[in-house]
């Protein structure tokens, strides 16, 4: 986990309020190395060697629509972080990302983006209500500080045993799952499109880890982004449905909100089946357990454990902050070496990329 280390880059945030607008303008000892680009051109810190809480306690002044797009606690650990994956060179590098919030936008014209298991709608409407008294039952356990985390893994699996139930009880279909996507308020970031094609160019295996349901997902990638990538694969709850297209059973240990790290690597199914990629998987399972650098890309501090399953040598953390941002960003900034806020495009993490896999 990171520790506290204080940048020696005088920057103050009203320097940084000016910098924002001029962004290649920025100075710092980085200097003129193809290390510090990706620094220089897309970074901000807020952390100096002269401002401490009082520093953060003006961010949290500058609230309203004033927050840098991109903060980052340790610039020297990121760049040596870089280094090192540049080093040991794209064919140990893989991407672990989160999906809702993550890869997907927060807002969408002035309106919450949905989740790919909220945007669900059956087509016997009264399955939606129930499952939406569920959530309402559940939701405020899932984040209770007062219940033990064993006992809370437990209420979790409960609810999304319950909720798949209902899902195969109210005879859920695949052309339901295909419209309910079509009709949702769900988008990806600007940049995913980049980021993906700059990944499977490099042979980059993209593992996409959500508790969410795997055919969603798949859908919301074929519709949103018109086309397959041989490297993405999602690790996710996946659907068994019957010839007449309707959902019959679940395959495999329940992946809830608590344990979608656990195993997780175990249960990576490929992706290419149900996009027709008739090439096979590009990687399997043993062959990511090698890939020693990760690029981990999350919007909650949990996701950061999306990569426990892996031995990694180095990883670099980027995080999506997009709600809660003036009580959440100290820690954010703490937990992940970049975070991103204002719901930030994927091009900084394009930039990023583009500089891992540099020769
Ligand atoms: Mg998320």
């Amino acid at each position: 986990m990171r520790h506290r280390l204080h940048t020696t880059i005088p920057v103050r945030w009203s320097t940084i309020c000016e910098h924002r607008r001029f962004p290649t303008q920025i100075n710092s000892r980085f200097g003129n190395s193809s290390d510090a680009l990706y620094l220089r051109r897309t970074v901000w810190c807020c952390r100096n060697s002269y401002g401490d809480q009082s520093e953060m306690e003006q961010v949290g002044v500058c609230a309203s629509n004033s927050f840098p797009d991109v903060v980052m606690g340790d610039p020297e650990s990121l760049e040596k972080k870089i280094a090192a994956i540049r080093a040991a060179g794209p064919q140990k590098l893989q991407v672990i990302a989160d999906f809702d919030g993550t890869l997907t936008k927060y807002w969408i014209n002035g309106h919450r983006g949905q989740s790919s298991h909220g945007l669900l709608q059956q087509e016997n409407s009264k399955y939606d209500v129930k499952r939406r008294e569920l959530a309402e039952y559940y939701h405020p356990l899932e984040f209770n500080p007062t219940i033990p985390l064993d006992e809370k893994a437990k209420l979790m699996e409960e609810w999304w045993e319950k909720t798949h139930a209902l899902l195969i009880e109210g005879g859920l279909t695949y052309d339901a799952i295909k419209s309910s996507v079509a009709n949702a308020t769900i988008a990806f970031r600007e940049g995913v499109v980049e980021l993906f094609e700059l990944l499977e160019e490099r042979e980059v295996p993209v593992l996409i880890f959500s508790a969410g349901l795997a055919d969603i997902i798949e859908e919301v990638l074929r519709q949103k982004l018109h086309r397959s990538f041989k490297n993405v694969k999602i690790v996710s709850n996946r659907m068994v449905f019957n010839l007449s297209g309707q959902l019959v059973s679940f395959k495999g240990k329940t992946i809830h909100v608590l344990n979608k790290n656990e195993h997780a690597l175990d249960m990576a199914a490929p992706v290419h089946d149900h996009l027709g990629d008739t090439n096979g998987p590009v990687d399997d399972n043993a062959s990511v357990k090698k890939r020693t650098s990760v690029l981990l890309l999350g919007d909650h501090i949990g996701d950061l454990r999306m990569s426990d399953g892996l031995n990694y040598e180095t990883r670099i953390s980027v995080g999506f902050l997009n709600h809660n941002v003036a009580d959440s960003l100290e820690s954010y900034r703490y937990a992940f070496d970049v975070v991103h806020l204002n719901d930030a495009p994927m091009r900084g993490v394009v930039n990023l990329v583009s500089q891992l896999c540099s020769t």
